[in-house]
């Protein structure tokens, strides 16, 4: 322990290199979280474009906009996504509420759905119900190209009414028409039958059967979840475990009757629409509450469960989980971020949003500010895209402006043009001006967009 003297000596010593400035020039500037990003407006433009296509075809289809919380009990995930996933074991952000609830950033958005379909008695109006969404989704996984820890999702469900197979194949022929209206290449949709709990309780043996000979070789999460969740085992990424499941049963042959007549009828309705698919018969998907049909859409060969666009399928028994009795429901989510990423490669065009024609509003004099607002508000008022600084003085400095938002039009207003109640418009282009009558601005300006 040092002594007292030089304990306040050296307290002083601290104090003093606290209060000193920091030497370096280069002040630390603080950055969004790990995956997690900004996204900037030009990023956000193409968002929006990309939102009015996801809107106009799921609106065609009748689906409404729903939006739930951020922030959800926890037990809606650990009961519905399956307290043995990757989900709910690792990726879920927890936050104490006050009176000691635990609540989390929502993983996904089906279980929020669901609940709110039964919470709000969606349930007791027509059926199925039509919901779509868009919204952030947030998981701690290790960031990497399109896999972040808060992305965004767009989602649709149907939810009540029959679960007729025509529903699982509308789902996944809405999503697949959206990206090729994006004109994602080479998409390539990947589907399976997980059967009902009773299929997968009987094919869960049947491949415990196969792995009993193989626990030596398999890595230590496929031991772990023999145990837990050993559906899970056919989507390990180990080599020597990727071999154990080429010769491990499938599914597919282990499905009941009215399984396997559902996921017939899937097949024949996206053979008839024409919707190409591979069967992938060790799709099983993440979630635990999936039955029947699992669907994933790539781009390409479709082979790494890591990187699908899309994906989705039934829950016919997510209701019944919450409390509720069984209620049909299927349904899929895309990646926004990762679906962007693919169309900076293959459809570059579509980053490119074009600024719309716009009209630069530029003042001269105090008198003509003063004026300016209620002026801008009656353009407003008549639609007419208008930008203005009206905090700058000089009239070279709005122009300087005016060139650099790719203006189509100028409307110069000086104290000339207030006391003779008309305003200058001028031609960005040839830089040809002619003078107007405020009372006639609305008119002219229309006339000279066109
Ligand atoms: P899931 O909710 O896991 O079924 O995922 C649905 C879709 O969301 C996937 O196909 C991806 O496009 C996207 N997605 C899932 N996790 C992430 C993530 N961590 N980062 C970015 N996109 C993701």
């Amino acid at each position: 322990m040092p002594a007292k003297g030089q304990m306040k000596k050296e307290t002083k010593k601290q104090v003093k290199r606290a209060l000193k400035k920091p030497t370096s020039h280069k002040k630390q500037i603080l950055q969004s979280p790990k995956g997690m990003h900004d996204i900037l407006p030009g990023g956000m433009l193409v968002r929006e474009k990309l939102y009015k296509s996801v809107k106009a075809i799921f609106e065609f289809y009748g689906f409404n906009r729903i939006e739930t919380p951020i922030l959800e009990m926890e037990e809606l995930f650990t009961k519905t996504v399956g307290e043995n996933t990757d989900i709910v074991e690792k990726e879920m952000y927890a936050i104490k509420g006050r009176g000691g609830q635990r609540l989390v950033m929502r993983p996904e958005m089906t279980a929020s759905i669901v609940r709110s379909y039964l919470e709000h008695g969606l349930h007791r109006q027509s059926q199925p119900q039509y919901l779509y969404y868009i919204g952030p989704a947030f998981r701690h996984e290790n960031p990497q190209a399109g896999r972040y820890r808060q992305f965004w999702q767009v989602g649709a469900e149907i939810i009540g009414g029959e679960g007729d197979p025509v529903y699982d194949a509308q789902i996944i022929l809405i999503f697949y028409k959206l990206l090729e209206e994006l004109k994602v290449k080479n998409i390539t949709v990947g589907i399976n039958s997980i059967g009902g709990a009773v299929d997968r309780q009987n094919y869960k043996k049947k491949l415990l059967e196969h792995y009993k000979d193989h626990t030596k070789e398999i890595c230590k999460n496929c031991v772990r979840r023999m145990k837990t969740n050993p559906l899970r085992m056919l989507d390990c990424k180990n080599k020597v475990c990727r071999g154990v499941i080429e010769e491990a049963p499938i599914i597919l042959d282990n499905l009941s009757t009215p399984s396997k007549t559902h996921f017939k009828g899937v097949l024949e309705f996206l053979d008839e629409a024409n919707i190409p698919y591979i069967l992938r018969p060790r799709l099983v998907r993440g979630l635990d509450y999936y039955n029947k049909t699992v669907f994933e859409i790539f781009t390409g060969e479709g082979e790494d469960s890591q990187l699908a666009l899309v994906a989705g399928g039934r829950y016919d028994y997510l209701a019944e989980t919450l409390g509720k009795r069984s209620t049909a429901g299927v349904g899929a989510a895309m990646g926004v971020e990762r679906v962007l990423e693919v169309l900076e490669e293959q459809n570059p065009a579509f980053g490119t949003v074009r600024s719309k024609k716009s009209i630069y509003f530029a003042h001269v004099g105090q008198l003509a500010k003063l004026k300016s607002l209620p002026l801008l508000e009656k353009l407003r008022q008549a639609n007419l895209p208008i930008i203005s600084n009206l905090g700058k003085k000089s009239l070279s400095n709005q122009l300087e402006s005016a060139s650099k938002t790719d203006a189509t039009l100028a409307l110069i207003f000086g104290q000339k043009e207030v006391y003779e109640d008309n305003i200058i418009i001028r031609d960005m282009k040839t830089g040809s001006q002619e003078t107007v009558s405020l009372e006639k601005i609305v008119k002219a300006v229309k006339k000279k967009l066109k």
